[in-house]
């Protein structure tokens, strides 16, 4: 048994509402994977952010389609 995060790895869809617009938001990559990938760009902040992020959540960004915001959700991860 393992701790996974059901959106990294596919296993469900992950409803959230846009708080602005009502829409259904859309999960993007996880914040760790942006952090691999663009540390550099990263401000103190986020990686604040990810250190204050428990072993057993995965933060995610959700986009909204409809209006373009975003906002940061953290998974519950889940065991497999
Ligand atoms: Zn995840
Ligand atoms: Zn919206």
């Amino acid at each position: 048994m393992e701790l996974v995060c059901p959106i990294c790895n596919s296993l469900s869809s992950y409803i959230v509402q846009c708080p602005f617009c009502n829409s259904e938001m859309e999960a993007q990559a996880a914040i760790q994977d942006y952090f691999d990938d663009y540390s550099t760009y990263l401000d103190k902040g986020i990686t604040e952010m990810m250190d204050n992020v428990s072993e057993d959540k995965c933060l995610h960004i959700f986009s909204c389609p409809q209006c373009h915001k975003d906002r940061r959700v953290s998974i519950n991860k889940i065991l497999m």
